[in-house]
């Protein structure tokens, strides 16, 4: 546990940089003359740190990393053009993100054409197959049930699911890994607002990064800071780094991603308690393998966004540089999710490109294809991820707001695993923005 002299010495430099801190509205409470440490420099961490400073809160961001954005990852040396490691598109019009992208005047290019290979070889586009989510049925399924077996009792075997439930798997993972319960509550609500297919993705372009750091703006970062210890008590927290360095504070938000706490890579003391070590247990994470190919030319028919060819390794492919005015090559990314991935994985990056590109030539009865650059992205062996994105596997519902719950209004977590907008950059965004809120009305409710 902490001592008070210990925490008093650390608190020296921090305590310089909030007494400089002064706003006509900032929040009064003696309680923030010390900041808010904030764990992970992605989507979530950097929009809480973003809402907490423009409220007069101080923090400091301590980031594992080299870099901010986490699984936001811009790279600029494979192409002409920025290629997006990890997240990439925007997913519906309905976004949380919308208001920053429009902020930071990012231009976006719309994925309007899907096409799927045919068993005769032909084309045929997606929008007419995938209509709705999931057909209703009056009986709900079983809070243990997997998608898959549930479909199955309904009397639906799987030559009969409706397209979009197959894209749900090309997106993530099995339906045998799925919640049946949560598809069922993801189908009801989108059938409630009338969503169709279609107007759904987005790419950004120029870098889904540039959100990061519109975000990171005038905001204190430590990079290169691995945590690996978090002291605390009701009112007092202490972070432990890798490099030797501590930073003590009040309270502290968590937003790493579900893969480093299933690892257990951050000790907390006293640890966290069993049931919401459950809820981290209970979550399942994608697998996702993105193949790059950089070519001189365009290679996938005009007009057309993306296709998939269920037959091929990976299956689903799109332009990924799409609306890039003067570049007159093209990167085609490959997306491999689930069990695809894991082969893929199995294989290892040379492997994996050669078996990506031999598909990519037969999807589009191309064999001359010869790229100028290839390269693939994984975030398993990443130490700082430990996998993609979470999905909700049976009887984890109530996880995700179960790992979201505050303790002893000293202890919070963000990050996408916290929220159920699908694992993505919106549900990470959002994680940031209701975990700000809470540290706000935290610091306004505890006596100084
Ligand atoms: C391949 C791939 C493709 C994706 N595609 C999309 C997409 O197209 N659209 C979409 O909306 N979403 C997509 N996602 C999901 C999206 O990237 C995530 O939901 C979102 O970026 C998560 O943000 P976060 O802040 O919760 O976590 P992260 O971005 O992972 O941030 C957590 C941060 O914590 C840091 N950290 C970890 N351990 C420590 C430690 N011990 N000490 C200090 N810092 C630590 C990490 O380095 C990281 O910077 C994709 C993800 C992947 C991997």
């Amino acid at each position: 546990m902490i001592d008070r002299e210990t925490l008093s010495r650390h608190n020296a430099e921090d305590n310089r940089l909030i007494n400089s801190a002064e706003s006509n509205n900032r929040i009064t409470s003696t309680m923030t003359q010390q900041p808010i440490l904030i764990i992970g420099a992605g989507m979530a961490g950097l929009k809480a740190a973003h809402d907490l400073q423009q409220a007069g809160v101080p923090v400091i961001i301590l980031e594992a990393s080299g870099r901010i954005g986490g699984r936001i990852h811009t790279d600029r040396q494979f192409a002409p053009i920025p290629i997006e490691r990890g997240a990439e598109l925007v997913h519906t019009n309905q976004a949380d993100t919308w208001p920053l992208i429009r902020a930071t005047h990012l231009s976006i290019h719309l994925l309007k054409t899907t096409w799927l290979k045919q068993p005769n070889g032909s084309w045929a586009d997606v929008k007419d197959l995938a209509t709705d989510v999931m057909p209703s049925f009056d009986k709900a399924p079983d809070p243990l049930e997997n998608l898959a077996d549930y479909l199955y009792r309904m009397g639906m075997e799987r030559h009969r699911w409706p397209y979009a439930l197959r894209l749900l798997e090309i997106d993530s993972e099995p339906a045998d890994r799925w919640s049946a319960l949560e598809i069922f509550d993801i189908a009801g609500k989108t059938r409630e607002d009338n969503e169709e297919y279609g107007d759904y993705d987005y790419r950004v372009i120029g870098g889904y990064d540039r959100l990061c750091q519109a975000l990171a703006e005038s905001l204190d970062i430590r990079l290169n800071s691995v945590v690996e210890a978090i002291d605390w008590q009701p009112g007092a927290v202490e972070v432990r780094c890798s490099n030797g360095l501590t930073y003590s504070g009040n309270r502290v938000i968590v937003t790493v991603p579900l893969g480093v706490l299933q690892r257990r890579s951050i000790h907390f003391v006293p640890e966290l308690s069993p049931v919401r070590w459950a809820a981290i247990d209970a979550l399942g994470i994608c697998d996702i393998v993105k193949l790059f190919f950089y070519f001189d030319e365009p290679v996938l028919p005009a007009g057309v966004d993306s296709l998939i060819d269920e037959a091929g390794l990976p299956l689903f492919w799109w332009n990924g540089s799409a609306s890039n005015e003067g570049f007159n090559g093209e990167v085609v990314v490959g997306w491999a999710a689930g069990a695809p991935a894991r082969e893929l994985l199995k294989m290892g990056e040379n492997a994996a490109l050669e078996r990506g590109l031999s598909s990519l030539k037969k999807a589009l009865l191309r064999n001359d294809l010869s790229p100028l650059a290839a390269c693939w992205s994984e975030w398993n062996s990443d130490p700082f991820t430990r996998g993609a994105y979470t999905f909700t596997p049976p009887g984890a519902i109530g996880a995700r707001e179960q790992l979201a719950q505050p303790q002893d209004n000293t202890l919070f977590f963000a990050g996408e695993a916290t929220d159920d907008g699908y694992g993505f950059v919106h549900g990470a965004y959002h994680s940031g923005e209701r975990v700000a809120a809470e540290v706000i009305h935290s610091v306004n409710i505890v006596p100084a």
